[in-house]
């Protein structure tokens, strides 16, 4: 017998539904790059995407076509964020801290038709234009930044669209936003998001036990809206009617404190960079900023080190690890306590914590090496490999990847990660960034943590080398906190305590900083090639400790 429920379509129509019909007071507060801060409503955003979707239509957008965004966080790209999916097109966010022919590599591989640019993004435009075909521009003014005259406007587009438009019924399965992954293993690849996808996703965020966002919290999305899906808020925070905070360019780890306490935020996410840049302000200005409460604070993308974790506990704000991808809309794994740990002590607590933590729910893990399944022991490491109703089935139009498929459905990562048996994942590496000396896997993950405890230490990052008799070896590029000073050999002995002699770095070099892609992710290719032809000390001097 078949259930006898509704099978009413999962879209991003019934998540703009709500939030217009219960939440219309419910503010998106949006600060220009000069800092000044605009805000406006559910209710008027939501009539503002009907009536986009139907300009869009107007202009000519058929079922399917790509609508690109050029564009900081701000309301009027959360309106693109509906209606150009509502419209029955597909939202794609270009990325503009990439190069201007990668940009236009992207936009041509994703066969835009159509963009909408900020105009103080517009010089970032016209250095990749001739190298794209789009049919139409429209500008949005942001900033009041100067744009040829003649060129068609955002406003004037929407004003050409009804406030009372009817969405076109919508199968659950068309495609409704394509993210292009930060190819930091390669070119960048296309991701298709579903409306299903995106609804199934959006209701994940919300759940207790992963980030509990509901229409009680205030919500700044640090993470840029043209990375990684917006990391899911644009669409869970419309679907809880939780109130908005979107800083666009421009927004330093004070300007950042400052919207956490201006505005009352519950919920911040970011990349563990964007955190290290606020304890540092926190710690030069230790009253400075008065929170409403403890502030939860999503970080993903790359691993916050346990000492970031117990730090920012100091002033109220509290990490939640998680671990996702561009292929995973992003959330897969959170990590969150359990019920039975919460009596332990603190220093199991940051342990347990400092890992990206067990699969939200509907998501499936395994971790796998050629010889087979790898056993949940919190020793071996594996590849690990996802799978799940919001996670890619292939990428867009990428024959050549399809091989990051397996044949029985699962998503191949290039994570390597441990699972311990109460199924907390620990990422080692990326497949590319293993360190593999005289056939042993080296973590440089947790060599990072372990230096970014070290007092002296901001950051750290830890790269193989050539050599000659191991192939690899650790080299740790380290940047120091302002004022402190720290010889490699304090770094060895610091390190001794926690690893076995083999595993500690050969060399340990001092950087200002760390290259990052454009999303801030240590950019280790570049180091590697940096330091290619680094070569270790003298043996003899080594064999003095
Ligand atoms: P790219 O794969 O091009 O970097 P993504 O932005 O999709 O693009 O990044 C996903 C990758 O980021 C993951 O495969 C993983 O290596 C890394 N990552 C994500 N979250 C975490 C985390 N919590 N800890 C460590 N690494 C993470």
């Amino acid at each position: 017998m078949r259930g006898l429920m509704m099978d009413v379509p999962l879209t991003l129509a019934s998540l703009l539904e709500r939030a217009r019909r219960y939440f219309p007071q419910v503010e998106v507060v949006s600060r220009r790059p000069d800092g000044t801060i605009s805000r406006a409503k559910y209710g008027a955003i939501c009539r503002r995407v009907h009536r986009l979707a139907d300009a869009l239509q107007q202009a000519g957008l058929a079922r399917g076509d790509r609508v690109a965004t050029l564009m900081w966080s701000h309301a009027a790209h959360l309106e693109a964020y509906f209606a150009i999916p509502l419209s029955g097109g597909i939202v794609h966010p270009l990325n503009p801290r990439l190069h201007p022919s990668e940009i236009a590599y992207i936009a041509r591989h994703a066969g835009d038709r159509f963009l909408l640019v900020d105009d103080v993004l517009w010089p970032l435009y016209e250095r990749f234009s001739n190298q794209v075909s789009l049919e139409r521009v429209w500008v949005h003014s942001l900033g009041g930044a100067p744009v040829p005259a003649g060129i068609e406007r955002y406003e004037s587009l929407l004003s050409s669209g009804a406030e009372d438009f009817v969405f076109s019924p919508l199968d659950e399965n068309d495609a409704a936003g394509m993210f292009f992954t930060s190819g930091t293993t390669g070119r960048p690849k296309g991701v298709v998001y579903s409306h299903r996808s995106q609804v199934l996703h959006s209701m994940a965020l919300c759940m207790a036990d992963t980030l509990a966002i509901s229409h009680s919290d205030a919500v700044l999305l640090v993470a840029p809206m043209y990375h990684v899906n917006g990391w899911g808020f644009p669409y869970s925070c419309v679907m809880a009617g939780a109130k908005l905070v979107l800083p666009g360019a421009g927004c330093g780890p004070e300007d950042l404190l400052d919207l956490i306490e201006g505005e009352g935020v519950t919920i911040a996410c970011a990349v563990p960079t964007v955190w290290f840049g606020a304890l540092e302000a926190l710690r030069k200005n230790p009253g400075g900023w008065k929170f409403r409460g403890p502030v939860r604070l999503l970080v993903g993308g790359a691993a916050p080190p346990a000492s970031l974790i117990r730090e920012l506990d100091r002033f109220g704000l509290r990490i939640l690890h998680a671990w996702g991808m561009t292929e995973t809309s992003p959330l897969a794994t959170m990590g969150r306590l359990k019920v039975h740990m919460q009596p332990w002590n603190d220093e199991r607590k940051y342990e347990v914590r400092s890992k990206q933590g067990f699969a939200a729910p509907l998501i499936d893990l395994r971790l796998m090496r050629p010889e087979g399944e790898v056993p949940w022991d919190g020793a071996t490491p594996g590849e690990l490999e996802v799978r799940g109703p919001w996670v890619a089935s292939s990428y867009y139009n990428a024959p050549e990847a399809a091989t990051r498929w397996t044949d029985d459905g699962w998503f191949r990562t290039g994570d390597v990660a441990t699972i311990d048996p109460e199924g907390y994942v620990k990422l080692v590496d990326r497949t590319k960034d293993l360190i593999k000396s005289g056939g042993e896997w080296i973590s440089s993950v947790d060599l990072e943590n372990a230096l970014m405890e070290h007092p002296a230490v901001r950051e750290a990052a830890v790269i193989a080398v050539p050599h000659p008799k191991w192939q690899e070896r650790p080299l740790a590029v380290v940047v120091l906190r302002e004022g402190a000073s720290a010889d490699p050999e304090q770094f060895r002995v610091f390190l001794a305590d926690r690893f076995a002699e083999w595993q500690i770095p050969d060399g340990f070099v001092f950087a200002k900083e760390i290259p990052r892609t454009s999303v801030g992710k240590f950019l280790k290719s570049a180091l590697r090639e940096q330091y290619r032809d680094w070569s270790p000390p003298a043996p003899d001097m080594r064999k003095k400790r």
